[in-house]
């Protein structure tokens, strides 16, 4: 009795910096999509003041002490009840933040904030120097952090289980190295091919103010619920919890590129869709919270490449398409606009490439990253190493930084680690999938009738209402019956690419 009124304690306070942590996502959405440059030093410094509110508020001493007056009780005894999991993954970031100061926490929340908006700068005019020392500044400052945390083999291990609980450098190259040997000759196979699509056709003009159209159409056909939530502009596209009943996505659009912007609102939509079928009653505790960020990101995946990448689906969308872009899609084919988003490449854009190609963005980074965090690369020789990197892996490299190693915002927000979670995701959205397919007889059939009810249903249902019950790896098992794998993955783009560019 006395265990279940401490547990409801436990889950208030808990609730408490739920509450404050989605003030400080509220910033920050503003911080990417509206805030005037004038503002970012101030805003810095908001959120500084929030984060160190929110550090005292999870190290607060009653929460340790009800902690300990609930673990290895009776209430907690069944490991994948709620109270179990609640218990178990509050003590995870309690134990994590008990570990680092205070300060460093406000100095890097300062940092990033300023570097995130030096990023913005030093993209626009191609200039990596202006960058260069706020990369510096963060990452002695997550070397720290990691030195806090703790660790066994690499500082890497402990700021990517920020991100993948219980995920390490030498577990994901296990994973990894088997995904490279198998993608290697497919990739090239596909590279080598004499069928190629024309993407010049979604290079044709695209009035922006109609493209968002289209993209707020597919995305309430996808589930994406308008009344608790938003798709706002932005540069580097992003989807974030403000908290129950408002989920904020932001994209960008180009008139001239198609994909760049259909792809990233269904990719942003697939991550909110997670978020919006989160229960709301559990909001604030574990049990209302994404299971980790390569579900998180197999969400999205998902719905970017295997669901909007495939041919039922635009049976069913270029009609609508057609319409809205009379001039650019009148004489294209479903099978030629299928086919053109499904060009296979090398490039140098993460977020614009394939499917296929993607995976290989990923691990040059996860090199980089790696390099960079355990000291064996310093910042300044970063452009060369990213060409030495994207040399090694799709046997180009960038003629400036702006096309390099200043794409990605990650490193100037303090995410380090973070970007193995996305070919984690292409992993297990493959192995999802198949698991729908098999429960799921009539799926494809749906899809091409523009109906994704069944399949967000069960996504619903076997994922997104689990909310932290399991570790990512037990989801997967308990959703497919087998354990993470790139076996799915590989069988997947076998099909798919084969019957487009090598049968
Ligand atoms: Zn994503």
């Amino acid at each position: 009795m006395k265990t279940r009124a401490t547990y409801e304690e436990l889950l208030g306070l808990w609730r408490d910096q739920a509450l404050l942590a989605s003030c400080s996502a509220v910033l920050g959405w503003d911080e990417q999509t509206y805030l005037p440059r004038g503002g970012a030093e101030h805003r810095g410094n908001q959120l500084a003041q929030l984060a160190g509110l929110h550090h005292e508020k999870v190290t607060s001493p009653r929460i340790a002490d009800a902690l300990g007056e609930i673990e290895n009780t009776d209430l907690v005894a069944t490991s994948d009840s709620p109270e179990a999991a609640n218990v178990r993954e509050i003590r995870r970031v309690v134990d994590r933040l008990s570990r680092l100061p205070r300060t460093l926490v406000e100095e890097l929340a300062r940092t990033t904030t300023i570097a995130q908006q030096e990023w913005s700068l030093a993209r626009r005019e191609n200039s990596f120097a202006r960058l260069q020392p706020w990369l510096e500044a963060i990452f002695v400052l997550k070397r720290q952090e990691a030195a806090c945390l703790g660790y066994v083999e690499s500082p890497y291990d402990p700021l990517l289980d920020e991100f993948e609980p219980g995920a390490t450098a030498r577990g994901l190259d296990a994973v990894f190295q088997p995904l490279r040997r198998e993608l290697t000759p497919l990739c090239d196979a596909i590279l080598g091919s004499s069928r190629r699509p024309d993407p010049s056709i979604l290079r044709r003009y695209y009035p922006v103010d109609r493209q968002r159209i289209f993209s707020d159409v597919v995305a309430a056909a996808m589930g994406f619920d308008f009344e608790k939530g938003r798709i706002d502009l932005t540069e580097h596209p992003f989807c974030t919890q403000l908290g129950p009943g408002d989920c904020r996505v932001a994209t960008r659009f180009d008139a001239r590129n198609f994909g760049d912007g259909f792809y990233s609102v269904l990719h942003e939509v697939g991550h909110a869709l997670y978020d919006q079928g989160t229960d709301p009653a559990q909001y604030g505790t574990p049990m209302g919270e994404t299971a980790s960020l390569g579900i998180h990101e197999s969400q999205s995946r998902l719905w970017e490449n295997t669901i909007g990448r495939s041919r039922p689906f635009w049976d069913h969308w270029l009609p609508l398409a057609r319409q809205l872009f009379p001039d650019s899609l009148r004489d294209v084919t479903t099978e030629a606009f299928h086919f053109a988003n499904n060009l296979v490449a090398a490039t140098l854009n993460r977020v614009e490439a394939d499917e296929v190609t993607y995976n290989f963005h990923i691990l040059a980074r996860f090199d980089l990253e790696k390099a960079l965090i355990e000291g064996d690369l310093a910042v300044a020789d970063l452009p060369d190493a990213w060409s030495g990197a994207y040399q090694k892996y799709l046997g180009i490299s960038p003629s400036h930084d702006a096309e390099g190693c200043l794409q990605d915002i990650h490193w100037s927000a303090g995410l380090i680690g973070y970007f193995p979670t996305y070919a984690l995701g292409n992993l297990f959205a493959a192995q999802f999938f198949e698991a729908a397919s098999a429960d799921l007889p009539g799926l494809d059939a749906s899809i091409s009738k523009g109906d994704f009810a069944d399949l967000l249903a069960w996504l619903r249902n076997r994922i997104h209402r689990h909310g932290q019950r399991y570790r990512a790896s037990d989801l997967i098992n308990r959703v497919t019956g087998s354990p993470p794998s790139h076996a799915p993955l590989l069988r997947s783009l076998r099909r798919k690419y084969g019957r487009l560019y090598l049968d």
